[in-house]
Order: C-alpha cells, then sequence, then structure tokens
C-alpha cells in the first residue's frame, strides 16, 4: 500500500518510483539516499540503486518505474493527500515519457484524493507537462484527455511543485513552475539553506512549505530565512505551512542550538503554522 507517514503536510506517501540521483545543494544529505542504501544489500529493494562509497550513502545513478505500485492511491480509502515520490523525482532523466504519463494517469483516475507532486526538475516537469497537449500514451491514447481529467476534476486534485533551498534555487526553478500548466502550484522551502526574496517569487504560487534539515550533519536554518518566507506569505494571501526546525532551533536567547528535530519541534514564534491551499486547515497540533 502507499505508505503512511509522520510528514507533517501529507496523509500518505506513493513511491511508484525507485532511485535518483542529486541535483543540487538541498540534496547533500538526501533522506531517501539514506534510506536506499541502508536498504541495498543482497535481495533488498535498493539493491543496485545504492551503495555506501567511503562510508557515505550514493545513489548509483539507476532508476525505475515500480508498476506493481501503480495502483496503490485506487486502494487508499477517503479523500487523502498523497505525496508523490518522497524517495524519488517523477522527472528524473532516467524516465522517458511513457512511463511518466502512466504515473498521471493514475493520478487522474484517483480523483478523489489530493496529489502533491515535488520535483528538483522543473525543466523537464514543464516540457512535459506542455507536450500533454499534443502527444498520445503508449497505447495510443490522446493524452489531452489526460489534462482534461485532471483540470475538470473538482478537487483539481494534481498539484504541482519545486523545491527550493535558497534564492538561487528559487530563481532558477520557481519562474519554471510559474510556467507549467496546472491548477495548483506549490514550492517547498526545505531545507531552507539560505535566504530567499518571496516578495518576488510568490505570484503564481498557492502554497509554501517551510522546514530545516534533520538528520546526521544537518545544516540550521536561520529563524530570520523562516520568519520572511511567513510574512510574505502573509502580505501575500498565500497559504503557509511550516513543517519543521530540523535538528537546529533557537533557544530563549534566540541563539541556534542543535536540538534533534524532535526537541526543536515546529513552533514558529509562539504557533504552528498549518495552512493549505484552498482554505483548508490542519490540526494545530
Ligand atoms: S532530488 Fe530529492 S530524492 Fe533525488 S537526490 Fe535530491 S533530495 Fe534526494
Amino acid at each position: 500500500m502507499a505508505g503512511k507517514t509522520s510528514i507533517e503536510w501529507t496523509d500518505a506517501t506513493w513511491n511508484p518510483v525507485r532511485g535518483c540521483s542529486r541535483v543540487s545543494k538541498g540534496c547533500d544529505n538526501c533522506y531517501a539516499e539514506r534510506i536506499a542504501t541502508r536498504f541495498s544489500g543482497l535481495g533488498l529493494a535498493f539493491q543496485g540503486f545504492a551503495k555506501q562509497v567511503q562510508g557515505m550513502p550514493h545513489w548509483i545513478g539507476k532508476v525505475e518505474l515500480l508498476r506493481h505500485k501503480l495502483d496503490q492511491p485506487m486502494r487508499l480509502r477517503g479523500n487523502q493527500r498523497i505525496f508523490v515520490n518522497s524517495m524519488s523525482d517523477l522527472f528524473h532523466e532516467r524516465l522517458v515519457d511513457h512511463e511518466i504519463d502512466e504515473v498521471f494517469w493514475q493520478m487522474a483516475l484517483s480523483s478523489r484524493h489530493t496529489f502533491q507532486v515535488l520535483t528538483k526538475r522543473p525543466l523537464r516537469m514543464r516540457e512535459y507537462v506542455r507536450r500533454l497537449t499534443n502527444r498520445r500514451s503508449d497505447s495510443g491514447r490522446p493524452l489531452h484527455e489526460l489534462l482534461r481529467i485532471m483540470w475538470q476534476s473538482p478537487r483539481r486534485n494534481v498539484h504541482l511543485g519545486v523545491s527550493v533551498e535558497d534564492e538561487q534555487t528559487a530563481a532558477a526553478r520557481i519562474p519554471l513552475l510559474r510556467k507549467t500548466p496546472a491548477t495548483g502550484r506549490w514550492v517547498s522551502y526545505e531545507p531552507a539553506l539560505g535566504p530567499v526574496n518571496w516578495e518576488r517569487w510568490l505570484p503564481g504560487i498557492d502554497w509554501v512549505v517551510c522546514g530545516g534539515e534533520s538528520g546526521p550533519h544537518a545544516r540550521p536554518m536561520q529563524p530570520e530565512w523562516a520568519r520572511a518566507a511567513r510574512d510574505a506569505c502573509k502580505e501575500a494571501g498565500v497559504p503557509f505551512f511550516f513543517k519543521q526546525w530540523g535538528d537546529w532551533a533557537p533557544n530563549r536567547a534566540g541563539t541556534l542550538v542543535h536540538k534533534g528535530k524532535k526537541k526543536a519541534g515546529r513552533n514558529l514564534d509562539g504557533r504552528n503554522y498549518n495552512e493549505f491551499p484552498n482554505g483548508d486547515e490542519g490540526n494545530d497540533s
């Protein structure tokens, strides 16, 4: 089944793609690469996808569509938020368009769920979605039908997003996201590794998630970066979700200290921010 998850902004994860490779410094401490390396032994799920190199986790570069996982969302009850490929990137260059089509068909046909797609490869995403209007699927089905189903679904259920970690990656990725045909666009600012000039990038964006890094070698997020994202979202009327401080958080005196993810929590200036697109609000836990 699609996996239960502790990720605060979603209900379930669905991983129809296995394997990835790094694209920017936001990938340096990739959680998926670490887990894949841990399960890369003989006969394990990630054998041939990742390995230890000088004691550090490394993707090998193999990426595969897992067809036996494609129908998992159909079997999930209710209306769930589903994070697509928490362990990979749907727009990885090793996947061919027809493989991505298969994932999109599942999302379009499971319209009671909301799918949260997140990529660090927004150029491929933009080109892929643009080409849907005049391509046919492997079986000859016109793909503009897929767009019609997705865009006419009352829930407008496929939300396309990019990960950014600083101004440089925001400037490279958000303009491409804005030019991608979509009914919901969002940005994950995690791990936040540098400040972002949000006023420039929020037009056309429907949701921002913000978080610091956790896990081995976690790099600290400065509180002013998170506050700047929150304040710009408030000003622009964009829902803001503060996911976590990560391993580092300010103490009472305002100094950043290494607390560990659990202790650091997700309280920003006295409250939790759990806003979602479409006016939904998560539990203020
Ligand atoms: S794109 Fe995502 S899954 Fe792939 S290496 Fe980077 S952080 Fe990891």
